[in-house]
């Protein structure tokens, strides 16, 4: 068996298709659903955690790939570097999940590492370069 944690993209012409439902009933997974956003575009973007055999987990990708969704495994992690956070607030509004928020009444940044998704935008942004990424340990583990 294996987990993963990977971000879905969806073109606008399959994005009220099954695939969800597909996924769990044709490929025998787990799916978990930890994000899920539509555009004005009308693109869905999804966060899932997807758990299951290792073939049917291949069979599963590829089905996705032939409805021309784009899959990015969420192989690294995002940490920050304390030291150098000065709590500017630069990466709260662009956090899509609201891992990088702000605390009252200190009005500190603060990451919730938990709600992270690592979609590195924050790396981006950081103008003290306080936020990083390091290849993520679990990636594909086996959990059984
Ligand atoms: S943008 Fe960088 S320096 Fe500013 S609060 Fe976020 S992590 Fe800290
Ligand atoms: S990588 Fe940064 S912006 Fe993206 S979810 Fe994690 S904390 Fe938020």
């Amino acid at each position: 068996m294996i987990l993963q944690r990977v971000i879905l993209r969806f073109p606008a012409q399959v994005v009220d298709r099954p695939i969800i439902y597909n996924l769990i009933k044709k490929y025998d997974l787990v799916v978990n659903i930890l994000k899920a956003n539509i555009n004005i575009q009308k693109e869905g973007t999804m966060v899932l955690e997807i758990q299951g055999d290792p073939t049917q987990y291949a069979r599963g990708l590829e089905y996705l790939q032939s409805l021309g969704v784009s899959i990015q495994p969420l192989s690294q992690a995002v940490f920050r570097d304390e030291e150098a956070c000065t709590h500017c607030g630069a990466c709260i509004g662009v956090c899509p999940t609201g891992a990088l928020y702000l605390e009252r009444p200190s009005m500190e940044v603060k990451f919730d590492e938990n709600r992270c998704v690592a979609c590195l935008i924050c790396v981006k942004v950081c103008p003290y370069k306080a936020m990083g990424v390091v290849a993520a340990s679990n990636s594909l583990a086996p959990v059984d």
